[in-house]
């Protein structure tokens, strides 16, 4: 009887990255053996976390391990593992697709430049298709832990793979690669003792291998374990070398970039637990919509879950790394996770050590560092607030009890310089009149910077951040004061700027000299504005557009808008400078009509200045040209 062989097609994405793996990464080639380890060691922590409440699921393969098996004659290399197997249509599924969804925009919106560079390549999580760097044909045979039926999936990484059963011993997954000529440098023992020794040591089951043991004349071969197969985590501080962090981190979080930093941590008393946390280098593509974290559960050694999202807030997911407990029971389930007073003290812990992480960065600066081999000034902070700040914003809007520790690593853009300023250094730069922290919120940063609504805030030269991200109005609002200064917006209420006693006299004495024009202009707007007032916001434009202090600010209702939410559009007080040429004209203007226009057209200009396109468009347009052509 002849198997039946079935065709498949890959997934479009699978054959780009196949293609983009095989011509971007032949320098970095070695790393396929990494990837295969890691997921046979995967295959593994999955069975032996199943076999805590199905024992019969070992029988009587009980030492769990991979092997590597090197196979002259047939110029093979297969990565063996006992572990949980894979089923028909999990081979199909997971052997033929790209999980990860987006990974299809991205690439399509990567140029040929970007499809050469490894970090990006490394975001699709390439794991099983790097065999295709030394072979030119792979094999999968797999049985499912449970299942007395093997199959067989081959590939030459031409667009399709066939997969017929097949025949298997015992659960558990063979990798056979067909190397490449230039490749079969792995057919002998050492390169391959190398390529785990530098990539794979921390791995936490033992790789087993087959070498030659002369003893005398005869030459035998005999079964050794390549790593330590223990794990990272449970070794003293001290005995984990940088070198070590990395590879483990590159395995653990299927990342080509170094780790930014990383915290190594035990927790002893009444809970213990042990934890090693990564801080990435680079932001996946998918950071802002993924809610996945990247935090694995341990019971004692024992992988419990990925993703464990109970004991890391959702901020936190940029983190990667494994939390290892000597507390909670070993069948464990996400429902028990959820009640267990446990894993309120694990999440807290894990917050503290990241939180205390990202201070010492933060309090580092720049340094030297090594980057790539060489030597280089870095500011690992800015450079991890570049790809994560977003998410720490997250965390101040969610996470009351981190909020204090988190706004003290918020930077922000501000009129000083072009620098990311800090809350705290800005306080500490504030002239002895200044009594509140000021900010101004734009899709932009030019449009944040020529904002009228700062004029007189530029002129007192008080510093005014810039706030350009959407989230940042709700941010500020949530925390309200830093080190007791409020935050007070350029653009709502009254700025409240201290004056003399002269000052305030004289801009009464204004207020009430244009009375009767404010008056006049509220009629002209009644549709559009709430109010028309006399401001000391302003030096050098006539209007501006303001809210009332505890609203919400135009954008803010735009954000949510565009976010879906039915918000109705408040109406804004107009704030006239009562100095400017355009008002003391208007002042005098007799004409009703040529008046409302006036009025029109100043609104219109207030909202372009800050951003806003005028509810009609044509209008302004056709207000501005019959000034225009008059003057
Ligand atoms: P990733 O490991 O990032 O999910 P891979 O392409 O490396 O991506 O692997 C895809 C999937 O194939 C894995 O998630 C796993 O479900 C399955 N797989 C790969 N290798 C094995 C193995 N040795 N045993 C069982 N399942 C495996």
């Amino acid at each position: 009887m002849t198997a039946t062989v079935e065709k498949h097609v890959f997934q479009a994405e699978v054959n780009e990255v196949l293609s983009l793996v095989v011509n971007s990464l032949y320098s970095h080639r070695e790393v396929f053996l990494r990837e295969l380890i890691s997921n046979a060691a995967d295959a593994i922590d999955q069975l032996n976390f199943r076999s805590l409440t199905e024992h019969a699921l070992l029988g009587d393969d009980k030492e769990l391990r991979i092997e590597l098996i090197r196979d002259d004659k047939a110029g093979t290399l297969t990565i063996r593992d006992n572990g949980v197997g894979m089923t028909r249509d999990e081979m199909i599924g997971n052997l033929g697709t790209i999980a990860r969804s987006g990974s299809k925009k991205l690439m399509q919106s990567l140029s040929a430049e970007q499809k050469k560079d490894i970090t990006l390549i490394g975001q699709f999580g390439v794991g099983f298709y790097s065999a295709f760097l030394v072979a030119d044909s792979v094999t999968v045979t797999s049985r499912k832990a449970g299942s007395d039926e093997a199959w067989q999936w081959t590939s030459q990484a031409k667009g399709d793979f066939e997969v017929q059963k097949a025949e298997r011993a015992g659960r558990g997954t063979d990798v056979i690669l067909h190397l490449k000529d230039d490749a079969k440098e792995y057919l002998n023992e050492w390169p391959v003792r190398e390529v785990v020794g530098k990539y794979s040591d921390f791995v936490r089951w033992p790789i087993r291998m087959e070498v030659e043991r002369s003893g005398g004349d005869e030459k035998k071969l005999e079964w050794t374990t390549l790593n330590q197969a223990r794990a990272l985590w449970t070794r003293a501080k001290g005995d984990v070398t940088d070198e070590q962090h990395r590879e483990f981190y590159k395995a653990l979080a299927h990342d080509w970039t170094d780790p930014l930093a990383w915290t190594h941590f035990k927790v002893e008393g009444t809970h213990e637990l042990t934890g090693l946390l990564y801080v990435p280098g680079k932001a996946p593509f998918d950071l802002v919509e993924k809610r996945k974290s990247g935090v694995k559960l341990f019971v004692k050694r024992v992988f419990i879950m990925d993703d464990a999202q109970e004991i890391v807030p959702e901020w936190l997911r940029f983190v990667k790394g494994v939390v290892d407990s000597e507390d909670l029971p070993l069948n464990v389930s996400r429902e028990i996770l959820q009640k267990d007073a446990t894993t309120r003290f694990i999440k807290k812990q894990v917050v503290g050590k990241v939180l205390s992480l990202l201070e010492e960065l933060a309090a580092e600066g720049e340094t030297e560092r090594e980057v790539d081999g060489e030597k280089q000034k870095v500011d690992r902070f800015l450079q991890f607030w570049g790809e994560f700040g977003r998410l720490l914003k997250e965390g101040v809007y969610h996470d009351v009890d981190a909020r204090d520790r988190l706004s003290k690593l918020l930077r922000f853009r501000s009129t000083k310089d072009d620098g990311l300023h800090g809350f705290a250094a800005y306080v500490a730069r504030m002239p002895a009149d200044q009594k509140a922290i000021y900010y101004v919120a734009a899709d932009s940063l030019a449009t944040a910077k020529a904002s009228p609504h700062i004029e007189a805030l530029k002129k007192r030269s008080y510093e005014v951040l810039l706030l350009t991200d959407a989230i940042d109005e709700w941010i500020v609002d949530a925390l309200r004061q830093f080190d007791d200064k409020p935050f007070v917006s350029a653009a709502k209420g009254a700025l409240d700027l201290p004056e003399s006693d002269e000052q305030k006299q004289a801009k009464e004495a204004k207020q009430k000299e244009l009375a009767p024009l404010t008056e006049r202009m509220q009629k002209a707007l009644a549709e559009q504005v709430k109010s028309v007032r006399v401001t000391d916001r302003l030096t050098d434009s006539p209007a501006c557009l303001v809210n009332d202090e505890h609203g919400m600010s135009a954008r803010q209702e735009r954000v949510l808008r565009d976010a879906g939410h039915d918000v109705p559009t408040q109406k804004r007080i107009l704030e006239l400078n009562a100095d400017h040429a355009v008002v003391k004209r208007l002042q005098g203007l007799a004409d009703e009509t040529a008046f409302a226009d006036w009025s029109a057209l100043l609104y219109d200009q207030a909202l372009v200045a800050e951003g806003t396109l005028p509810a009609d468009p044509a209008a302004f347009a056709r207000r501005l040209t019959a000034l225009m052509s008059k003057a």
